[in-house]
């Protein structure tokens, strides 16, 4: 049986007041749900909402961190440092920090191991660009993203990998992908992984989808398959909304 999540990306917004009202409203709102819960707020907010959230279900998970164990690498954060502050969860690959901090598929797969090496869980994001899908691209992309940072480990690893297909045309742009769409790229990456290790890995590991998942759409998107899940952008910045997209299950 696989996880059912709803992660929140926060991205650069909410600062530490921000961050503890819409905390306060999810530990209000929040039900025994299906799915497990994930918020990931900016890294200097990620101490306050692992203290605040420790009682409860939610989890936080950071959205980036660095491959390198310590050292010379101004403005980064190591696994070892979330971890200290009760962060066991990481978000790698999103498409900003490959788009604008140049992320590429040999960095995500050091970050990967050196995840995995710490024993935290990785939400593992790719996805093609609206080019892509408009030339039928978009398999091919997507199965160069993900076995280039992650066919490379044990069938061991992946009971601490997350997938998140997320479409870069549809983050944030309210377009969303239909829920055939998602489903058909989903059901491919299952093939993928099930190919390359088994059937019984391909079965467990849970694939998010992201990209413009609003209350209006999740229940279509969710009720999919092989979708199990969101990763959520914009609408994770409002409590009513993300226990909504929670409750779509
Ligand atoms: C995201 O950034 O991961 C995302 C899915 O954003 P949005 O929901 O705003 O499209």
């Amino acid at each position: 049986m696989r996880k059912n999540i709803v992660a929140g990306n926060w991205k650069m917004n909410n600062d530490l007041a921000a961050t503890k009202t819409l905390i306060s409203e999810l530990i209000e709102l929040n039900k025994t749900s299906d799915a497990e819960v994930m918020i990931a707020p900016t890294f200097v907010n990620l101490m306050e909402a692992s203290k605040l959230l420790r009682e409860t279900s939610i989890r936080v998970a950071s959205q980036n961190m660095h491959y390198a164990e310590s050292g010379a690498f101004t403005g980064e954060v190591s696994a070892k440092m979330l971890k200290v502050i009760g962060v066991n969860t990481v978000i790698l690959g999103h498409s900003e920090r490959r788009e604008y901090f140049y992320e590429d598929d040999l960095i995500l797969k050091q970050k990967v191991d050196k995840a995995l090496q710490e024993s935290m869980e990785i939400i593992f994001c790719f996805g093609e660009q609206l080019d892509d899908r408009n030339s039928d691209h978009h398999f091919k992309v997507v199965e160069r993203q993900i076995k280039n940072a992650l066919f490379h480990l044990p069938s061991s690893s992946w009971k601490s990998v997350v997938l998140a297909y997320e479409p870069v045309w549809a983050i944030g742009t309210g377009q969303t992908a239909s829920p055939e769409q998602a489903q058909e790229m989903h059901a491919y990456i299952r093939k993928l992984v099930g190919e390359r290790y088994d059937i019984t890995t391909s079965e467990k590991v849970s694939i998010l989808y992201g990209g413009s998942v609003k209350p209006e759409n999740a229940e279509e998107i969710f009720g999919k398959l092989d979708v199990d899940g969101g990763l959520i952008g914009g609408a994770a910045l409002d409590a009513k909304s993300f226990m909504a997209i929670i409750n779509s299950f």
